[in-house]
């Protein structure tokens, strides 16, 4: 072989040994010869590759462009070789990234005879440094957010205790000559400060607690209408602060359900305050209860702000998440990123979502879902009716008899006590004439006692409004309604 006899044998004897693939190819570009160590490496037998173009290690990932200028610098007798990474593709498909140099090979009046090229695998090396450079990224971004978190942090920290120190130094200077009514309204913010600072630690402790799973929920029946609707009136001030409209609308029929009453308030507190936040001034909001045809509770709160970006949008719920992208941050906003997080974990807790959307014509909405209780509520279960003076009872007595629904009369606080101990009801209608007072205790009791819902029985809208116990109960049902109420609620016979 003519190649064979131009190269020095101990320089050949090294071609044939070293564990550099190493190929050489005539001057067309065919191949020649290649080594063991190029042939084990692209898994080629020496047949398959003698006679052929190196192209059928292309892989397809450079570009011709980038070809183009491989060759140009090679055939440039002034240059002659060509060093660089690209990625090439073994016979089984798979690809690799590899340090390539390829030199021309010219006889000595300067004619062009071939081409020898230089393999070096660089493919794991390539991939340590990709892992190494998203570590560093990671660790690059846990400390800017540990900056970030410590700036906040000590801003929302720092501006409370500044507000309590200064005014505490003006009492002490002054103190002789303040008048009593200066001295209460700086007591009066100092306080409010210090509720700043405790609110502020809390929330970074109930976050551990609760992702640590160490917190229970407090739970009581009440309406979460009722729930929402408070909060849009906490808030109100804060909205009218920034001319924003806020509204509440209810749609269904609101019924009460097992909930942690304070934690639902910081929920809708958080997005509302966000929505607050991240909205343009003078923009509306709108908080949504809908109680969807599987019994399920939603609430939503719809802004005019500038929504969320897409890819942001699985992720808003994480710890410390917050928008970067331009065009979606007002600069005004300072916060840190636990808010969504608290609020995931507390519906998850109550088994419920929450999740974020665009609306159509701009702003976004969080909507949280829960569970519809009475799918499990009052199945096979047994009802107790509290009728002191038989106003409801015969209303009750036809349909429960008919659907083969086991109930039972109590007319006193005795025998109400004695059907909850031995029959276990899961379910009470009271008659609405005769609410007596401390009825949240009573409630708290029949609870205890494993009854799932309590059912106003023959009171108007009117009355049940002005009783203020719309925090408690339904919409009362009436008399009348009690048929429709029985196959609504899905309240089977026991057996
Ligand atoms: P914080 O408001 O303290 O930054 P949150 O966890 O409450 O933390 O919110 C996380 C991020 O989600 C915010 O930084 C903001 O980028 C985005 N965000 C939350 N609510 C809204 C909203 N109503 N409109 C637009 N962006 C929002």
């Amino acid at each position: 072989m003519e190649n064979r006899i131009d190269l020095d044998m101990a320089f050949y004897q090294h071609f044939l040994s070293t564990p550099t693939p190493i190929c050489t190819t005539d001057k067309h570009g065919n191949i020649r010869e290649a080594n063991r160590a190029f042939l084990d490496f692209y898994g080629y037998a020496l047949h398959e590759v003698v006679g052929r173009n190196p192209k059928i290690l292309k892989s397809g990932r450079q570009s011709p462009a980038a070809y183009g200028e491989l060759w140009r610098q090679i055939v440039d007798p002034a240059i002659g070789h060509w060093s660089g990474e690209l990625i090439n593709r073994k016979r089984s498909g798979e690809e690799v990234t590899v340090h390539l140099t390829v030199s021309a090979l010219r006889s000595s009046n300067g004619e062009l005879s071939g081409f020898v090229a230089t393999t070096l695998d660089i493919t794991r090396s390539k991939l340590l440094e990709g892992q190494l450079s998203s570590m560093n990224q990671e660790l690059e971004d846990l400390n800017r957010l540990k900056n970030e978190v410590l700036a906040v942090t000590s801003h929302d920290l720092k501006s409370p205790l500044n507000g309590i120190i200064s005014r505490v130094r003006l009492m002490q200077e002054t103190l002789v000559d303040l008048p009593r009514e200066r001295i209460r309204e700086h007591l009066e913010r100092i306080v409010e400060a210090g509720d700043r600072l405790t609110g502020f630690i809390n929330e970074l402790l109930d976050l551990d607690k609760i992702e640590a799973g160490r917190y229970q929920l407090h739970t009581k029946r009440l309406r979460v209408d009722a729930l929402a609707q408070l909060c849009v009136e906490i808030n109100a001030p804060a909205a009218a602060l920034r001319g924003m409209r806020l509204t509440f609308a209810s749609e269904g029929k609101p019924r009460p359900v097992e909930v942690d009453a304070v934690k639902l308030e910081q929920v809708l507190n958080n997005l509302i305050s966000n929505a607050i936040k991240y909205a343009p001034y003078g923009s509306e909001i709108e908080v949504i209860y809908k109680e969807n045809s599987g019994g399920g509770r939603q609430i939503a709160v719809h802004d005019r702000g500038p929504g969320l970006p897409e890819e942001d949008l699985a992720q808003i719920f994480d710890r410390y998440y917050q928008v970067k992208k331009k065009g979606f941050v007002p600069t005004r906003v300072f916060g840190v990123g636990l808010g969504l997080a608290i609020v995931k974990n507390i519906v998850e807790m109550h088994g419920g979502t929450v999740s974020a959307a665009n609306r159509a014509g701009g702003g976004s909405i969080f909507t949280v879902c829960l569970p519809d209780p009475s799918v499990t509520r009052v199945k096979g279960g047994a009802a107790l009716v509290i009728d002191p003076h038989d106003t409801i009872f015969r209303y009750l007595e036809g349909p429960l008899t008919l659907r083969a629904i086991p109930h039972f009369f109590a007319r006193t606080a005795f025998e109400v006590q004695r059907v909850l101990e031995n029959e276990h009801p899961d379910l009470i209608f009271i008659a609405a004439e005769d609410y007596p007072g401390e009825m949240a205790e009573r409630l708290a009791e029949y609870s205890a006692a494993g009854v799932n819902q309590a059912i106003l029985v023959g009171i108007g809208p009117e009355r049940y409004r002005q009783e203020h116990i719309q925090y408690l109960f339904s919409e009362p049902v009436l008399d009348v309604e009690i048929l429709e109420f029985l196959d609504e609620t899905r309240i089977n016979s026991r057996n």
